[in-house]
């Protein structure tokens, strides 16, 4: 079954035949239509190449290395999503908290002193689906006495009514 969850490395993402790795999530770069500003590719996961210039750490050939590549749908919701909710936790031990990752199965994203403040990291590009999300429900985040969203600047500058659209 874990099979399925990898694909070989599709020939568009080759860059001159190499996969070539993000230097600071470590995932496949992708070739990009600007060759000239992206001459090495860019970074697919959102949460990264908004913080940072294209850095490539190593060039991989298919053809000797085995390759494989989480497929789209993990990538999604599992690799790219834990960016935001790590720097956070890093952020709180930094900083002297008693931080939890994934606290009690998951409960929410990062706790600090146990149920005193929990807090979850979004990353929606749409701040309607982000709304009509909360609106169902705010998850585990209920059980905390005080309760954190905590949305990226980054999707504050590409939407600067992100915020109020969501309230
Ligand atoms: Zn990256």
């Amino acid at each position: 079954m874990v099979d399925t969850f990898f694909d070989p490395v599709p020939e568009v993402w080759l860059i001159n035949g190499l996969a070539h790795r993000c230097a600071y999530c470590g995932t496949l770069m992708r070739s990009h239509p600007n060759k000239k500003r992206f001459p090495e590719g860019r970074c697919p996961i959102r949460q990264c190449n908004s913080r940072n210039s294209p850095k490539v750490s190593e060039k991989l050939d298919p053809n000797k290395d085995y390759l494989r590549i989480a497929n789209p749908q993990i990538l999604t919701y599992w690799t790219g999503p834990a960016i935001d909710e790590l720097n956070i936790f890093d952020t709180a031990r930094q900083n002297g908290l008693d931080a939890e990752l994934y606290p009690e199965s998951d409960l929410c994203d990062v706790a600090i002193n146990e149920r005193a403040i929990g807090i979850d990291a979004k990353s929606y590009t749409s701040p309607v689906t982000l709304a009509l999300r909360l609106n169902r429900s705010i998850g585990g985040l209920i059980h905390y006495h005080r309760r954190i969203l905590a949305v990226s600047d980054q999707l504050i500058e590409d939407n600067l009514n992100y915020l109020s659209t969501v309230i």
